[in-house]
Order: structure tokens, then C-alpha cells, then sequence
């Protein structure tokens, strides 16, 4: 190689890797998957949920028997450092690995979650939707973020108002996505490196943008995954209230089980 190309080549390197690009997706797509469980609300439900929003509330009753299926079945709960490093270097996961990851800022995930996760030595990732935080009683403070932080959970980006992620163009990256994080950067004293779709709403021609911004990872919900950038499209199964315990782990076999595009 003749010496004035090696600046070049230095240079494409490293846009290759500061864009993600460098990234084996082949190999992300073909190491099995590692289940990640998503929560919103975890309360009672009342008369007037419909069907549909029952979908996205646990019972606590319901909740504490699978966190303690969970760990009665071995397994240990994973963050999404360890989660980056296994499915893009291979690096090695504690037997029976699973994430919990909880949307939206809702305070019963920290007045019953936290408690239950505590409980059974597991740390989760909260997702959080900035403008819910101090919102209502209904939501999480700024203080009880800071000490799940503390704690060792993991605190992450969804976005500042749960805007579709499809539909994000021109200042909209940097209202919605840019500053929440940056001030949950200050709120909680780490960087945030992780995202979560809203809705689990994502589009391929919007995700180089994430790269671009510097997030290493994101989430959504049970799409089949983009082949072309598996790190950001990282699937997750909604646990569900109406499902028993036997239910719930023949659900987590079933959905992460597979290997390959899924
Ligand atoms: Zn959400």
C-alpha cells in the first residue's frame, strides 16, 4: 500500500467503526438470543381497562410469581453492556441469562418493581419518557431515577414525549431524543447508551441516525429483527397478566429460542 492511502484507509476505519458499520451482523444474527422481558404497568386491574390496555398491566400478584419463577428457574438478570459485548463480541453471559426492562417512567416500577427485583438480586433498564418524570403520582421523581441508577439499574432513553421514533425528522432528533438524554446524563451521572422504541415503532431508513447520535443498542418489540442492523432492532416479549407461570417460561422458550433472523 502506497504511504499516502494509509491516512485514507485510517480514516475510512474509522467512520466504519464510529458509524456501527463495522459491526458482524451475520454473527450478531446468528448467536442466540438472549430474552428481554418488557413492562409497563404493574398495578390492578380495574374495571374500566379494556382488554387492550390489560395487555400492558401486570397485576403485582402476578408480577412477583413470575419474578420468582425467574429466579427459582436460575436465572440471572443481565444489563445491556453485557448484552452489547455478548452479541457483538461474543463475550461470555452468566448461565440462563434474561433482561428486564421496564417503558415509559411509571412509579409502580419503582414502588413494586424495584422491591421484587431487590428481592431476587436482579437489576433491570428503565426506559424513560423524560416529560413523564415528576409528572404525577403516577410517575416516577427525579430522586427515585437517580437511586435506581445508584443501585446499579441501567437508565435509558424513550424519548422525551414517547414519540414515534418513524416519524422523527429535522430538530425532532434533537428535542426528542438528543437533550432527554443529555439530561438524563446529568440526572443520573453515566452516559445513556441504550433506546427503546415507543409503540416498539421503528423504521430501517431512521436507525443510522442512532448510530450517528451514539447510542450502541436499541430495543423494540417482537418484529423479526433488521438483518442489516440487529444491534438496533434487539427484540423484546410484553409479559403479560393473563399469563400463569408455566405460560410465561414456555413464552420466553418459545419467542428467544429461535436462532437466525427472528
Ligand atoms: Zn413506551
Amino acid at each position: 500500500m502506497s504511504k499516502r492511502l494509509i491516512p485514507f484507509v485510517l480514516l475510512c476505519l474509522f467512520h466504519l467503526i464510529s458509524s456501527g458499520q463495522a459491526l458482524d451482523n451475520a454473527a450478531i444474527l446468528a448467536r442466540k438470543q438472549v430474552p428481554v422481558l418488557c413492562y409497563h404497568q404493574i398495578r390492578d386491574w380495574r374495571p374500566s381497562d379494556k382488554k387492550i390496555d390489560k395487555d400492558y398491566i401486570i397485576p403485582p400478584a402476578t408480577f412477583k410469581t413470575h419474578m420468582k419463577m425467574l429466579a427459582d428457574s436460575g436465572y440471572h438478570t443481565v444489563l445491556p453492556d453485557q448484552l452489547y459485548d455478548y452479541l457483538t463480541k461474543g463475550t461470555a453471559l452468566p448461565t440462563k441469562p434474561i433482561m428486564l426492562t421496564f417503558d415509559d417512567t411509571d412509579g409502580d416500577q419503582y414502588n413494586v418493581a424495584r422491591t421484587e427485583l431487590l428481592k431476587h438480586g436482579f437489576k433491570g433498564v428503565y426506559f424513560i419518557v423524560f416529560n413523564n418524570i415528576n409528572k404525577n403520582k403516577y410517575y416516577m421523581t427525579r430522586p427515585q431515577l437517580r437511586q435506581l441508577s445508584d443501585e446499579g439499574n441501567v437508565i435509558a432513553c424513550h424519548t422525551l414525549t414517547h414519540a414515534n421514533f418513524k416519524k422523527l425528522k429535522g430538530d425532532g432528533w434533537n428535542r426528542e431524543i438528543v437533550v432527554p438524554t443529555q439530561k438524563l446524563e446529568k440526572l443520573t451521572g453515566k452516559p445513556v447508551k441504550y433506546f427503546a422504541y415507543p409503540y416498539g415503532l421503528w423504521n430501517s431508513a431512521n436507525l443510522p441516525e442512532l448510530h450517528k447520535l451514539g447510542f450502541l443498542a436499541a430495543f423494540q418489540l417482537t418484529e423479526p429483527r433488521d438483518p442489516n442492523d440487529p444491534i438496533m432492532t434487539i427484540r423484546r416479549l410484553i409479559d403479560c397478566g393473563y399469563w400463569d407461570t408455566a405460560t410465561f417460561s414456555y413464552n420466553i422458550n418459545h419467542d428467544f429460542g429461535r436462532i437466525g433472523k427472528k
